[in-house]
């Protein structure tokens, strides 16, 4: 059992030493370069061979094809659902995807912040428009 005189001792050390805890979220420290936070999509290269909806093992991704030909895709990303193991990186061919370390502050107070939309601006627009999405093929995601 400790005396009484050490934790005295022990507690008035505490008031002077510098706290060994970081003061977050007042100060945030960068993440480690691989960390695995958000997942972003860039449209550019996208070829929609879907390959990275097949291999999620969480079913996080959904390709929405608006123009095959053209390579109009919209991907809709589940963050709530997604497990953060970077599978989907790292079997895009065309350097799509990639784990974001600096967007990992996801929490929310409802669920519509964890459904996003990426793609172009104006493909983006038209998956959102409802009278518009009817025009769009079913969404490409894994088979049953
Ligand atoms: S990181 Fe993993 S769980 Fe998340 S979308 Fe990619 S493959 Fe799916
Ligand atoms: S694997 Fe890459 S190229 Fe294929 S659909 Fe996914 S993001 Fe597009």
């Amino acid at each position: 059992m400790m005396r009484i005189g050490a934790m005295f001792s022990e507690v008035f050390g505490a008031l002077f030493n510098k706290p060994r805890t970081q003061p977050y979220p007042v100060e945030k420290i960068p993440a480690p370069p691989r960390y695995r936070g958000k997942l972003v999509y860039n449209p550019e290269t996208c070829t929609g061979c879907m390959l990275c909806v097949k291999d999620c093992p969480a079913e996080a991704l959904e390709l929405l094809v608006i123009d095959r030909k053209a390579k109009k895709f919209v991907m809709r990303y589940h963050s709530d659902r997604c497990v953060y193991c970077s599978q989907c990186v790292e079997n895009c061919r065309f350097g799509c995807l990639e784990m974001s370390n600096d967007q990992w502050e996801l929490a929310a107070l409802n669920k519509e912040p964890f459904t996003i939309y990426y793609g172009k601006e104006e493909d983006v627009r038209t998956i959102l428009e409802p009278a518009a999405a009817e025009q769009t093929e079913e969404p490409c995601t894994q088979p049953a």
